[in-house]
């Protein structure tokens, strides 16, 4: 029973997220091209499907790429920080360099936390649609996340708990969100965005950008992605960490 209803709340959740929207041709600028390790991190509900549109973009820009959806952003925020710190040394440690981190969603939360652990080897912070809350996202999409809680509750495996974002368990993931980054950090938002709170998505600590579309638009259309191509160029100027 709970399986049952548990795939069918999963697939009310893509459908919110997913407007099967196709990804549009974008063409490409020689003045985004970059080098270095980069690592895309997915958000709640994102597959690799949903990524490789931007993950093939970047990759043609010269960046070396690495995604990372596990759990599908569905999972324990602790943990699921720790799991991206693994990624993110070992993407460093390929390159010989230090690496540039995108978060899409609440993948931007995960990647800010490791951001702002000055131990990490990480060049610059790039959000897409993050908010910056607990209470960022929509009433809809709040309503499902909070369904999704009692599962994981109950002993669902993979799901973030109650506690997780009421209790104790993912305190120090929530701290790590309002800890400002040691590193350039840019906000790209959407004010046409119904599924995340574009105010929720402005941070003090970043260079905010506006660009136009939706939230799956983010991933996928032009504006966006000169916004992130810039932002990734600009951070080869700055300082980069040890
Ligand atoms: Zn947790």
């Amino acid at each position: 029973m709970t399986g049952f209803s548990l795939s069918r709340l999963l697939r009310r959740v893509r459908a919110l997220l997913d407007p099967a929207k196709d990804p549009v041709p974008v063409e490409l600028t020689d003045g985004w091209r970059g080098t270095g390790p980069v690592v895309l991190v997915g958000g709640f509900c994102t597959t690799e499907l949903n990524l490789d549109p931007l993950r093939a973009r970047l990759t043609r820009l010269g960046y070396a790429v690495t995604t990372y959806t596990v759990g599908s952003g569905l999972g324990c925020g602790r943990r699921t920080v720790a799991d991206l710190k693994d990624v993110v040394r070992a993407a460093a440690r390929a390159a010989g360099s230090p690496v540039r981190l995108l978060g899409y969603s609440r993948g931007g939360q995960f990647a800010r936390a490791v951001a702002a652990d000055p131990s990490m080897p990480v060049s610059s912070l790039v959000t897409l649609g993050t908010p910056f809350d607990v209470y960022g996202v929509s009433v809809p999409l709040r309503l499902q996340a909070a369904a999704l809680a009692v599962a994981g509750t109950l002993g669902v495996p993979g799901l973030f708990t109650l506690s997780c974002f009421y209790g104790t368990c993912c305190a120090s993931f929530h701290d790590g969100l309002r800890a400002v980054p040691e590193v350039p950090f840019t906000a790209v938002y959407s004010r046409e965005d119904r599924l995340v709170r574009w105010r929720a998505c402005l941070d003090p600590a970043a260079r905010t950008i506006e660009v136009p579309g939706s939230h799956l638009g983010l991933l996928v259309d032009h504006e966006p992605l000169r916004a992130v191509a810039e932002a990734l160029g600009a951070c080869d100027a700055s300082p980069v960490p040890a």
